[in-house]
């Protein structure tokens, strides 16, 4: 095998699994590369980094940055960055605390609804202590309406209360446009890429956030069909930017594994070589 999931998600922000068992279960599915691009946070690359090293399969550095362009949320993919770079993990606290004070509000919402769920609560649920490397982020929130049997699931406490414009809902405090982070991105050294434009339902904004200055695209992705996968690899072909690829393996939560299961989607382990070009 010589492919790479490029897309995959830890405890250190919404995933089930430790980073270290991520790279185990991507070494078990035959894949030759994983990254590790938790939502806002680098705080499990280096764990996964050493596993990787044990295990013999390339670990690729990676974040996910929430952003906001005309009041969509849209994901940057970062890959190659300084994991160290002092600017950049500033940076990414400052998002983190935009990230708390969403949550909070969120939280608000809830108890107004007659459903007083704590910040406690959100990380009893996650398993781990205050800290503030680490994320918390919708999921967790979902698992604790499902645990409170609010909901039913998971899919239920999104389309209830969590999804834009739900019963929960809270715009967050202004965040950074999808430009900021392929700047932040880059100056630490990384290559930035538009995650999943299939999820943006304006398709439109694929090419928009291309041409904006991303390095490449996430063309497969587990809630892309094959023709939008086919159309976004044609865009990013058209302009000479890097095809990208990855299964945003989160875990398995109560009846499902969103997005998809590790290995789900995957490109050649070639592409690493024109992400750190990029990087360069
Ligand atoms: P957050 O970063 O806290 O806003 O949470 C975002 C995560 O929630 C994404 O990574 C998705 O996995 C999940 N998510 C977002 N919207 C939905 C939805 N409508 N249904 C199910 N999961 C969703
Ligand atoms: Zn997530
Ligand atoms: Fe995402
Ligand atoms: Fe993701």
């Amino acid at each position: 095998m010589n492919q790479a999931d490029l897309h995959t998600h830890t405890t250190a922000s919404d995933g089930l699994h430790r980073p270290s068992e991520n790279v185990r279960m991507a070494k078990e599915a035959g894949l030759a590369g994983i990254a590790i691009t938790d939502h806002d946070t680098v705080a499990g690359v280096e764990e996964a980094l050493r596993e990787g090293e044990r295990l013999g399969i390339v670990v690729v550095p990676g974040v996910e940055i929430s952003t906001a362009y005309e009041g969509t949320e849209i994901h940057v993919l970062g890959y190659y960055m300084n994991i160290q770079d002092p600017l950049f993990l500033a940076r990414l606290a400052d998002q983190r605390k935009v990230r708390d004070s969403r949550n909070e509000g969120i939280l608000n919402r809830l108890g107004e609804l007659g459903i007083p769920v704590t910040m406690e609560e959100l990380r009893e649920i996650a398993g781990r202590d205050d800290n503030p490397d680490e994320t918390i982020g919708r999921p967790h929130i979902a698992d604790a309406l499902v645990k409170r049997g609010v909901v039913g699931s998971i899919q239920e406490a999104f389309d209830r209360y969590l999804a834009k414009g739900r019963a929960a809902y809270v715009d967050p405090p202004p965040r950074i446009t999808p430009m900021e982070a392929y700047d932040w991105i880059r100056e630490a050294g990384g290559a930035a890429i538009v995650a999943h434009p299939g999820l943006y339902r304006k398709e439109e904004l694929a090419e928009i956030l291309l041409d904006g200055g991303a390095d490449g695209v996430e063309a497969y992705h587990s809630d892309h069909s094959p023709e939008q996968a086919e159309r976004y690899r044609q865009l990013a072909i058209a302009r000479g930017k890097i095809v990208t690829g990855g299964s945003d393996f989160h875990g398995a939560r109560k009846g499902g594994v969103y997005h998809g299961p590790i290995g789900n989607r995957t490109v050649d382990i070639s592409v690493l070589e024109r992400l750190k070009a990029a990087a360069r």
